[in-house]
């Protein structure tokens, strides 16, 4: 069956197009250069850009694909969590796409396709594994069975996701938003080993992190040297704290495999683009013998294709298509798969 993915939780407009495990098209409109100027995604003007940018947006999808809309069989959409506006520009239009073509819709959640995405590009998940989702909301490590039917929250953070952290370091910094990919850019030219930056839950015990700390040692650390009149290597500082994170991140996906006696890792979202986590996390899964699947940088962050992934895994799971009146629930919890 031939599923189309429609994303709207946050900035980007994805639209996905896939059969099976195959992705026919990745059609993506970002609004991100109009929230540029104000440091931070603009609820309202994200709606409104989805608005716009929906049909053209599918219709780009289906063009990539060589496909009508008559071909579709089926709609899946991000119905939570994410920002609520946002979130209902797509599911209004996936009720719309479900209804006048007369298939079936699936609300999923957009945590979980951030996982079921790698799918397209590594093939099926191997049952279990252990899944450690870090990106701009959320930075969890959770234990999936099967991504179409259970996820199981082991541990996530008690303060600032992950990629949070690094938005507000490059804000501190003076990079632009969104920082993440800036300060993996700008920490090339820089060193990890620079300043000793402080690893928040390193070794606490739990499968919990917690990046608010270290983001303000970043500031602080930065200030201080200001006042001091001191100028500082911007890519010394980026290095530093990348490797803090880095460093915090690989540690506990990998407790969490040893723990759970699980020999396959997968990182998802969109702080999975990072070079050095990506890097580190083959170091050290090399090391302890677990086999490591991370998507494609441009697959990392939202997109469509990740929703349809998992529409199209709820498909053949014969899970029950959702009812037509589902609600977008800005706060969905990560163990709730579909809705
Ligand atoms: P969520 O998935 O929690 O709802 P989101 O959808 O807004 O959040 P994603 O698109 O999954 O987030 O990820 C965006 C985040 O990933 C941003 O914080 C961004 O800075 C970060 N990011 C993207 N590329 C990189 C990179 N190369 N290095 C570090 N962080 C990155
Ligand atoms: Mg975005
Ligand atoms: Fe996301």
């Amino acid at each position: 069956p031939v599923v189309l993915g429609i994303e709207t939780s946050c900035d980007e407009t994805g639209i996905g197009i896939v059969r099976g495990h195959t992705m026919l098209a990745n059609a993506i409109a970002s609004s991100v250069e109009q929230h540029a100027r104000f440091g931070g995604v603009v609820p309202e003007v994200a709606s409104r850009a989805h608005l716009e940018a929906m049909t053209p947006t599918v219709e780009r999808a289906l063009e990539r694909a060589g496909l009508r809309l008559a071909d579709v069989d089926a709609i899946a959409v991000t119905a939570g969590p994410g920002l609520s506006g946002a979130l209902l520009v797509g599911v209004a239009a996936a009720k719309a796409y479900s209804l006048g073509l007369g298939v079936p819709l699936y609300g999923v959640n957009h945590l979980a396709a951030h996982v079921a995405v790698d799918q397209l590009e590594h093939g099926a998940l191997p049952k279990p594994c252990i899944a450690m989702l870090v990106s701009g909301g959320h930075s969890s490590l959770l234990l999936v069975p099967d991504v179409a039917r259970e996820v199981i929250s082991l541990g996530s953070t008690v303060d600032d996701a992950a990629g949070e952290a690094f938005d507000k370091v490059a804000r501190v910094l003076g990079l632009p938003f969104p920082g993440g990919p800036h300060i993996d850019r700008v920490a090339r030219d820089g060193s990890g080993a620079a300043i000793a930056f402080p690893r928040g839950k390193y070794d606490d015990g739990t499968l919990d992190f917690s990046f608010s700390g270290l983001k303000t040692a970043v500031a602080r650390w930065v200030e201080a040297r200001e006042k001091a009149g001191e100028s500082i290597h911007v890519p010394d500082v980026a290095a530093s704290f990348q490797e803090a994170v880095v460093d915090v991140l690989t540690r506990k996906a990998l407790r969490a495999c040893a723990e759970h006696g699980v020999q396959d890792l997968l990182i998802g979202g969109g702080v999975a683009a990072n070079s050095r986590l990506r890097a580190m996390a083959q170091e050290r899964c090399d090391a302890a013998g677990v086999r490591l699947r991370v998507p494609s940088p441009v697959l990392c962050t939202d997109n469509g294709a990740m929703v349809a992934a998992l529409g199209s895994d709820l498909v053949a799971a014969g899970v029950a298509p959702s009812r037509p009146d589902i609600p977008a629930d800005s706060s969905m919890p990560v163990t709730t798969v579909n809705v």
